[in-house]
């Protein structure tokens, strides 16, 4: 029987990460694994099977994809507040799994039931996991942003297998063994989770331990687990009906930063001052992914009418490089990026987190700038070159790199250790919204049925370059906000 270690003993480590990060990396591969091979089938499986058109396929994926990056919050808040991040993870994956053999025994009928479970599931799973790398180091330790970045590796290499594999399946054999193999990678996920779980001493134990008898612990975690099971009929209802999206997007963030602003009034300036700093983090990031998510929307379709296919003499289906070049890149580059900030770090050297937000913006913004180039590549079919996009996506994962594991590394420097969990929930709620806009943007961009390749070529590209445009704006006002954030933030850079 292992010893149980002190927090103190997990964070004074030796070396570049604490092995208990590789607990965490694993099962968060796994639940990538099967959120992303889920991910990758939704869209292709309402349009085939539950005969939707793409027009509101694309709306119902919209939707679902912003609903789950809701229900972190949620998960985040009950996390801080009764569960703790164990707690809440365990019963995160418990419903992912539920969801995801639902969908395998009868995906057509139990269709939207099966992502109720997944939506509440990951709600409760994605950001405690997360926090609880942030847990792993003391504050002020340099070397965790390179931790987040190697866990932000193991999100991709899930989601690269998960989103391949699920998707083949489906093509080989059928729908039920494709959800049956997100199922399985669930359990290995929470499996591991589960083994390890003792090896990271206190970290992720209930709040509430030992302040209140453990019968009383047990009924409020109780009443958790069964609240979140009361309001799965209304996540079905809400997801059913993608018209209620919009009603529901427009009140759940209002509300999640009334609720932080409430929290802000109970701490001294400073911790509210971080808060704060954290919260011009999170409003930024909703654009960053609302450029970033046209992944899911405009550019598939864009790669799958307007792109040759061939890169390097090689031919390869455009849609399978839009699926899978993002996760490549993070897999071959977040490692360097985390070498590249330590190398600079050691010579004090190391850009701040404001100004790597600023540069995901530029790079974003020359990434979009290269989807809009591709139409002068464009031949007199509207077919254009798939070597520049995928130029555009190494681009752009740059900018991700520059933006997504710090932002998660932020919001553990940032908050109060009692609002971890919250404010990691409210930074994936940023990406809600970010998927949110990324469909509006999207349609915006599209063309109508009778449009011919080319003016479909035309009209994305425009778009592209507009994008283009708002992202670097976006950077330069960041950049120039630097130093109110910089005094926002006190001693975290
Ligand atoms: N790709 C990352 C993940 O799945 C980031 C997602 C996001 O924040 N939108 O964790």
């Amino acid at each position: 029987m292992n010893k149980q270690l002190s927090l103190e003993e997990i964070q004074d480590f030796k070396g570049k990460y604490p092995k208990q990060l590789w607990y965490l990396f694993f099962s968060e591969m796994w639940e990538r694994f099967a959120f992303y091979g889920m991910r990758g089938m939704l869209t292709i499986f309402m349009v085939e099977q539950l005969m939707l058109t793409e027009r509101d396929a694309n709306l119902k994926y919209g939707g679902i994809q912003a609903f789950i990056y809701t229900m972190t919050f949620i998960g985040g808040l009950f996390a801080d507040k009764i569960l703790g991040f164990r707690k809440s993870i365990f019963w995160g994956g418990i419903l992912m799994i539920i969801g995801s053999f639902t969908l395998a025994f009868s995906p057509k009928e139990l269709y939207f039931v099966g992502i109720a479970f997944t939506i509440v599931g990951t709600g409760f799973f994605k950001p405690n996991i997360s926090t609880m790398v942030g847990s792993l180091y003391k504050d002020g330790d340099t070397r965790r942003d390179a931790g987040f970045g190697l866990f932000y590796s193991g999100i991709n290499i899930g989601a690269l297998l998960g989103g391949w594999l699920c998707i083949k399946t489906a093509n080989n054999y059928s729908w039920n063994a494709a959800f049956s193999l997100a199922g399985i990678g669930m359990i290995i996920g929470l499996a591991i989770f589960l083994v390890t779980r003792t090896m990271i001493g206190p970290i992720g134990l209930s709040p509430l331990q030992g302040k209140m008898p453990e019968s009383k612990i047990r009924m409020k975690d109780m009443m958790v687990y069964g609240g979140s099971l009361l309001v799965m009929p209304l996540i079905y209802l809400l997801v059913k009906n993608s018209e209620y999206t919009d009603y529901f997007m427009y009140t759940v963030g209002p509300l999640a930063l009334l609720y932080i602003i409430f929290e802000m009034t109970k701490l001294g300036k400073v911790e509210r001052d971080k808060l704060a700093a954290a919260l011009v983090f999170i409003i930024f990031s909703v654009f960053f992914w609302a450029f970033f998510e046209q992944a899911g929307g405009s550019l598939s379709l864009f790669a799958r009418y307007n792109l040759n296919d061939t890169i390097l003499g090689m031919h390869i289906d455009p849609n399978e490089v839009n699926n899978s070049s993002n996760s490549l890149f993070v897999i071959i580059f977040s490692p360097l990026a985390g070498l590249l900030w330590l190398w600079l770090s050691k010579r004090k050297m190391e850009p701040n987190t404001i100004i790597k937000f600023g540069l995901a913006f530029l790079f974003v913004g020359v990434s979009f700038y290269l989807y809009y180039y591709t139409r002068f590549f464009a031949d007199a079919q509207g077919k254009t070159s798939l070597e520049l996009f995928t130029l555009a996506y190494l681009v752009s994962t740059l900018g991700e790199l520059c933006l997504s594991p710090i932002g998660l590394s932020l919001m553990t420097t940032l908050a109060p250790r009692q609002l971890h969990g919250m404010m990691m929930g409210m930074w994936f709620l940023a990406s809600a919204y970010g998927q949110y806009v990324a469909g509006l943007l999207g349609a915006e961009m599209s063309s109508d049925a009778n449009a011919t390749l080319t003016d479909k070529l035309m009209a994305y590209t425009n778009g592209y370059k507009d994008l283009a445009i708002y992202a670097v704006a976006a950077g330069v006002l960041l950049l120039v906000l630097t130093p109110v954030v910089r005094k926002l933030m006190h001693d975290v850079h």
